[in-house]
């Protein structure tokens, strides 16, 4: 028997057996980047429990539908739906147009992806591919009541029309009240209330905007997420993910918009990832990891360091998704450590692998699963591939499937020989590799050999283990 997947469901504070609308298919967004700079490693830390998340699925037999949309319109620096637009804010700050700045910078973020060794999704939607949905979604909320216009300013979500407004995050809608009576947007009813469409100002012509019903401007960032998750996905969400930051304001604010104009659950499971925090520095600080602080770690900067971005993504797996993690260079150090000694280990067995057949070999299938099944329990699952490999009486063949069956998973690549930064070739190469990979499972060994070649003019040479899989070096 297989153990069963569960989930910590935010929306009912509780972990419930995980289930899906329609049999064995599990639609999921992931709430994405803002293309605007760098992603810090806090706001990696949420895609590396996502991936895991995504992993468990496909093993676990679904056939997963997964979207991360990239934020590339829309996302002021405040949640009250005032200050700068994040994204002309970045284009300011590098004397670029915001739309060279969203290029650039989700570049970089699909490299972190590739280098982390996340598994792709299905579809990365981009919120300006999806205006004329988001006007269509702001224009049934207004046809049903829940929306009011402010003028020159824009349309609202009006959140006294919403009753359970407050229920998603437990929110003490009166103490708001009472705290906002400075600093609200003028002429909106409530403090929760929340922007649907920003009217561009009077004879200034932003870097983007859009016509629509309610004047020249651009969509308010929450009902981006709504429109493309509901276009592409339905209007029921089988898992909606995001960091815990999202909680109060942007996911709060995703259900009452989405639900209020199709009256259906808008997500099944809400799942959240904890924060990544800092410590204090000499300058003070500390806290939450965030760009607005000024400095802030970068995947790159790690790799600069000489850590490996399997380092970063093993001291993830070491702490649970929901929990805090302090990131500390020491903390760092030690995962590094620990993923090396657990590769002189995993290393002499590849290649090796047998079927996963005796009683004994089942039963470390079983408990590694049932820790990665109970609500992503990786710290759990790494002990067991830990206490597996020094169990004496399992076969070395069976250690080697079992180590390749757990890394599915881990995504840490134990299967494959050398450093897992070979990932990092570059996307079209990767491409390629993957191309030449399905060349020779169907025994097309032309292609396989113009595909090699066409590596080598690149500077690549590929090499083809016994085991099947293929490794990569720089010539
Ligand atoms: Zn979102």
């Amino acid at each position: 028997m297989m153990p069963q997947i569960s989930f910590y469901n935010t929306a009912s504070r509780k972990q419930e057996p995980f289930t899906t609308l329609h049999p064995r298919v599990a639609n999921v967004y992931c709430c994405g980047p803002t293309v605007y700079h760098y992603a810090h490693i806090g706001n990696l830390r949420t895609y590396v429990f996502e991936d895991l998340l995504r992993r468990v699925l496909d093993y676990g037999g679904y056939a997963v539908n997964h979207i991360v949309n990239i934020t590339d319109v829309g996302h002021l620096t405040s949640d009250a739906d005032t200050g700068e637009d994040k994204m002309e804010k970045g284009a300011a700050r590098e004397g670029k147009s915001v739309w060279e700045i969203a290029d650039f910078y989700t570049q970089a973020f699909m490299k972190d992806w590739e280098r982390l060794n996340l598994v792709a999704p299905s579809l990365w939607t981009k919120a300006t591919d999806h205006i004329p949905e988001q006007i269509a979604l702001v224009k049934v909320l207004e046809e049903k009541g829940y929306a009011y216009r402010v003028p020159e300013d824009g349309v609202y979500f009006d959140t006294a029309k919403f009753p359970r407004y407050a229920d998603f995050a437990g929110l003490d809608i009166r103490g708001m009240q009472e705290g906002a009576r400075i600093g609200v947007t003028e002429g909106k009813r409530n403090p929760a209330d929340f922007a649907l469409w920003k009217v561009s100002p009077k004879d200034v012509q932003r870097a983007m905007e859009w016509d629509s019903p309610w004047g020249r401007g651009f969509p308010g960032w929450h009902v981006e997420c709504s429109a493309m998750a509901m276009k592409h996905l339905g209007p029921t969400l089988d898992i909606h993910c995001g960091g815990t930051d999202h909680i109060r304001v942007h996911h709060s604010n995703e259900i009452a918009q989405s639900e209020g104009a199709t009256g259906v659950t808008f997500s099944r499971f809400w799942l959240h990832g904890g924060w990544l925090l800092e410590a204090p520095t000499e300058e003070g600080g500390g806290g939450k990891m965030s760009k607005s602080a000024g400095e802030f770690v970068t995947l790159d900067f790690l790799l600069k360091k000489n850590y490996g971005a399997m380092d970063y993504r093993y001291f993830c797996l070491g702490a649970h998704y929901r929990s805090y993690l302090n990131f500390s260079w020491e903390g760092l150090d030690t995962a590094r450590d620990s993923l090396k000694s657990l590769r002189r280990k995993t290393d002499p067995l590849i290649g090796r692998a047998t079927a996963i057949a005796s009683e004994n070999a089942l039963g470390w299938q079983r408990r590694f699963l049932t820790a990665a099944y109970d609500d992503l329990g990786f710290p759990q699952a790494l002990a067991v591939l830990n206490q597996m490999l020094k169990d004496p009486d399992l076969l070395e063949g069976e250690k080697a499937a079992l180590v390749r069956d757990f890394d599915r998973l881990l995504g840490l690549g134990l299967a494959e020989k050398g450093e897992r930064e070979d990932r990092s070739l570059p996307g079209p190469l990767a491409a390629l590799l993957d191309e030449r990979k399905d060349a020779r499972a169907h025994k097309d060994w032309k292609r396989s050999d113009e595909i090699r070649d066409l590596l080598k003019a690149k500077g690549f040479g590929v090499k083809d283990n016994p085991d099947g899989t293929t490794s990569w070096f720089p010539l």
